[in-house]
């Protein structure tokens, strides 16, 4: 893929990038080593200046930022700006937070003397530079969620950003650069995937993490597995949302149009498999349905526009193949399901019925605004079908039963349960999958201790 600026309303490529050569490459490995070196050794306060500083350069530029981000992979422009705020609200809750969730935590004097030490503790030490494989569906979020936690605690990142979101690939080396980090704490390689191996066998690179697809997920944890690096893998996500008799079902309809077509649909944890209850799915499919129909489709720079185009080509022949597929085993299309003609790659909210296992959009993700609905008799068949996915992000269920909000809790397989609501990230609670969908944690205290020497300091 060329690491070009291509606008996904137009189809017209707006800028393109030659990719680092090797010596390039080097130069700046040695910069993040180098800087690491430095900013391991920083105190908490003066990270916390810096991030805070970064966070209210990202706030002025929030209004710019937004109309790049847009350009380059076509989310609304109103979603682009609460991107760019939500990444301002991360940076300060880490710059905020990150002193206590790294501070030594004093073992129990009775284990203490138990090993012969007068006293123990854990300290939480850096790791060095971490490369960063970040994908363009939320192209700031997604390197920040990584960055703010890294860069407080000690350590440096290097970004490799997908290819089709570059100018704000650049914009976040930019960002951190004016914001007073020195040279080399977080930079930006512009490199097509291919060369992401040998930047990760560098000795220098001591981790890695990576958002995006399984295949994408699987080559980087492999050469991580073969040089012996710890990798965190954010993978997709086809999150079930089950609606049970006792829920308000209004609102769970209208919870859930937001659910699914949010980001153009393009989120790994949009709700994507609506699983609802037999004696309320004539009322949710009828509210849910009419809430889709209603959606705004159009230039991602309006406005008032609710679902722009899909960011790639690619991405929509995709998402298009797992329609079709649907409609030739027997899919009811209650709204959508047809590419509109014209520029740009538009694809309308879509609404399947009569889901069937043989179906490929029952296993795979459908990365774009089309929702695949379910009937359930009971409880255990809402469950089994929740859980037939060989993903494991996150899942939400409507309900007001307590009982039936247990059963949810402890057997849904994924990372997240989000009882009456829809998935939404914090940056205080931890954020990741099981399955499929990837391993370690992002946010929280989770996250940032993912890409830290857990050290065990015994004094005799
Ligand atoms: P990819 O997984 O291909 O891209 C994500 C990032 O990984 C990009 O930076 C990409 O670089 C890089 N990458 C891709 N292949 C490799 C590799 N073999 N080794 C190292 N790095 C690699 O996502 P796509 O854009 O192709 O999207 C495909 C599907 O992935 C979507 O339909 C969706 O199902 C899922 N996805 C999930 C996301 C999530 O949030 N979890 C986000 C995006 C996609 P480059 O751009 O240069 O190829």
């Amino acid at each position: 893929m060329p690491i070009a600026t291509v606008n996904p309303a137009t189809g017209e490529t707006l800028k393109t990038y030659d990719a680092l050569g090797p010596e390039e490459i080097e130069h700046r490995l040695a910069t993040a080593e180098a800087a690491f070196h430095t900013h391991r050794t920083t105190s908490l306060a003066e990270r916390s200046t810096l991030m805070h500083r970064a966070a209210d350069l990202l706030d002025e530029d929030a209004q710019d930022i937004a109309r790049v981000m847009t350009t380059e992979m076509g989310k609304p422009v109103k979603q682009a700006r609460a991107e760019a705020a939500k990444c301002a609200k991360a940076m300060r809750w880490y710059a905020d937070h990150a002193e206590k969730l790294l501070a030594d935590e004093e073992g129990d004097p009775a284990d203490a003397q138990d090993s012969g030490a007068s006293r123990v503790l854990v300290r939480y030490r850096p790791l060095g530079p971490v490369l960063a494989v970040m994908p363009w569906n939320f192209p700031l979020w997604q390197v920040i969620r990584f960055a703010a936690p890294a860069l407080m605690a000690g350590n440096v990142g290097l970004l490799k950003h997908a290819s089709n979101v570059p100018q704000t690939a650049l914009y976040l080396e930019d960002l951190f650069r004016r914001a007073g980090y020195p040279e080399g704490c977080f930079q930006t390689l512009l490199i097509g995937s291919g060369a992401v191996e040998d930047v990760l066998r560098d000795p220098r690179i001591k981790a890695a993490t990576l958002t995006g697809s399984e295949p994408a997920g699987r080559a980087v944890a492999s050469v991580a597995g073969d040089e012996v690096k710890k990798t965190v893998l954010e993978l997709g996500g086809s999150d079930p949302y089950v609606v049970m008799p006792s829920a308000d079902v209004e609102r769970a309809a209208q919870i859930a149009v937001t659910a699914r077509v949010q980001n153009n649909g393009q989120s790994c944890i949009a709700a994507k498999r609506f699983i609802v209850h037999t004696d309320v799915f004539d009322a949710f499919a009828e509210r849910f349905t009419a809430g889709m129909k209603a959606l705004t489709v159009g230039d991602p720079l309006d406005e008032t526009t609710d679902v722009g185009p899909l960011s790639t080509e690619q991405g929509r022949g995709d998402l298009e193949e797992l329609v079709d597929d649907a409609v030739e085993s027997g899919a009811t299309v209650l709204c959508g399901g047809e590419r509109p003609d014209g520029s740009g790659w538009y694809y309308p909210p879509t609404v399947l019925a009569d889901i069937t296992p043989e179906m490929r959009i029952h296993l795979e993700e459908a990365f774009g605004p089309v929702a695949t609905l379910y009937r359930a008799a009971d409880l255990d068949e809402a469950l089994a079908i929740a859980n037939d996915t060989p993903f494991g992000l996150s899942s939400n269920v409507w309900t007001r039963d307590e009982t039936e909000i247990d059963r949810f809790v402890r057997d849904l397989e994924a990372g997240g349960v989000y009882v009456n609501g829809m998935t939404a990230s914090h940056p205080s609670f931890p954020f990741g999958g099981v399955k499929r969908s990837g391993y370690g944690r992002e946010l929280s205290g989770h996250g940032i201790r993912e890409f830290c020497n857990i050290t065990t300091v015994w004094h005799g």
